[in-house]
């Protein structure tokens, strides 16, 4: 950093926004990272929060190599080495099982929370993150040069690139005036941790019904955390009911799974939308994670695509710093933006395919064949669980194992 002048500024240091300032700092770049709350401490006492995300093997190994898995991999996370997927109606379930897709794991249930505070430990320590916070961004002045970026508390500050990663209804993104395709599902996820007779062997399980998915995460405790799509005023209802009169309805959705349900937690709902940015460029400006794209949570791959997108933007910046070019050029940005929104428009129409699929009356053809098809062929599996796991064809090298070294070539940029 010279005289508030950086590499690189990053807007929102959730999960997305955390993990690209860790990448981009251990590979030498100058990094400010502006972010309106500080994440409270992980308390691995208390109870198991209420939003968790199923962490692929993919993204696992870029936080790896942003320095936070060790410390994810100690606390409580649960690897999930089955799929087990109903449609509620005559489908035998469609099982998933790690090893006969040479998986170790096909990913890791873990809080939120601790991913968070794991990444905040990193980049407030290491001392090469420049943390502005709590503060927000104010305005953004893009130039030829450079972009400044003026904060609420007053502070100004100016980068080659500044990063968008500041949530769903990303400020930076309006400020720019990036236009975003809008589908309202007209559907909340209603989330709880539930016990149920017999504990959670480690297997996250979904039943997918005509009014939308209930999913069972696995937690180390045998208890799962729960995803229940909604129409969003019966997700309202749910939400209202009391335990008891919530549980006996979830015993009915899950019956057949695990036996009874025996306790329930704290619920919320979240309503659930597809957001998808015309563009994830703009001079000067990226956008990555939630502030880019938002995807239905049924696979649970929000927040994976997020960590792809951090890996294949240090992967692209690094590149470009090795060849000389400015980070912060529209062709060095370019690449990203095709290369991102491929990916996570792929994602995102995958997941509304499903949705319908399954929302579709359980005799209507279009869904029987839907669903044969995808039983039989090995391959349609083999994709789907690939991409899943975040090793598919377009990943970035970070997430199938390459590390930062790898991709700097054990060399130091060139000044
Ligand atoms: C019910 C549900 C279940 C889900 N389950 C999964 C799952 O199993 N797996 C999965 O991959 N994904 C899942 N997702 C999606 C996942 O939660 C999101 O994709 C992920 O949290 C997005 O992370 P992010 O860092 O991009 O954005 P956010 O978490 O929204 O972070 C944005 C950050 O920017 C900060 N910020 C905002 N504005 C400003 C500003 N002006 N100035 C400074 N800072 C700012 C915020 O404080 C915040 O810290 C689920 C989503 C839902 C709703």
């Amino acid at each position: 950093m010279k005289d508030g002048h950086y590499d690189v500024a990053i807007i929102g240091a959730g999960m997305v926004g955390a993990t690209l300032a860790s990448l981009l700092s251990r590979s030498g770049f100058s990094v400010a990272l502006v972010e309106a709350h500080e994440p409270a401490a992980f308390d691995g006492e208390a109870d198991v929060g209420l939003r968790v995300s199923a962490v692929s093997p993919g993204s696992a190994a870029i936080l790896n190599e942003a320095g936070a898995w060790k410390s994810i991999n100690s606390e409580r996370c649960r690897a999930y080495r089955r799929m087990q997927v109903e449609d509620g109606a005559e489908l035998d379930p469609l099982l998933f099982d790690a090893p006969l897709f040479n998986l170790e794991r096909l990913g890791t249930i873990i809080e939120n929370s601790l991913v968070r505070w794991s990444l905040w430990q990193v980049v407030s320590s290491a001392g090469r993150v420049d943390i502005f916070c709590p503060d927000k961004l104010a305005g953004i002045e893009t130039g030829a040069e450079q972009n400044r970026v003026s904060l609420k508390s007053g502070t100004r500050i100016s980068a080659d690139l500044v990063v968008g990663a500041d949530g769903a209804t990303s400020p930076l993104r309006k400020a720019l005036g990036i236009r975003q395709d809008y589908w309202a599902y007209n559907q909340h996820g209603l989330v709880a941790v539930v016990g149920k007779q017999k504990p959670n062997p480690g297997v996250a399980w979904q039943r997918f019904m005509p009014r939308g998915p209930l999913a069972f995460l696995p937690l180390l405790d045998g208890r799962s955390s729960i995803v229940w799509t909604r129409p969003s005023l019966e997700a309202e209802r749910l939400l209202a009911l009391d335990n008891e009169a919530f549980m006996t309805e979830l015993d009915t959705a899950s019956s057949g799974w695990l036996g009874r349900v025996e306790n329930c937690g704290p619920r919320a709902i979240f309503p659930l939308s597809m957001r998808l940015s015309e563009s994830y460029a703009a001079p000067r400006t990226v956008l990555l994670g939630d502030a880019a794209h938002v995807v239905h949570p049924l696979a649970g791959q929000g927040v994976n695509l997020g960590f792809a997108d951090a890996a294949a933007l240090t992967e692209t910046l690094i590149q470009a710093r090795f060849s000389g070019a400015d980070i912060g050029s529209a062709s060095v940005l370019r690449g990203y933006d095709r290369w991102r929104r491929a990916e996570s428009e792929a994602m995102a129409f995958g997941m509304h395919g499903i949705r319908s699929l399954f929302s579709a009356d359980a005799l209507s053809p279009l869904r029987r064949v839907g669903l044969a098809l995808v039983k039989r062929s090995w391959t349609l599996k083999d994709m789907f669980l690939q991409r899943a796991a975040g090793l598919g064809r377009n990943a970035p090298r970070l997430a199938r194992g390459s590390t930062l070294s790898d991709l700097m070539g054990q060399q130091s940029f060139p000044n």
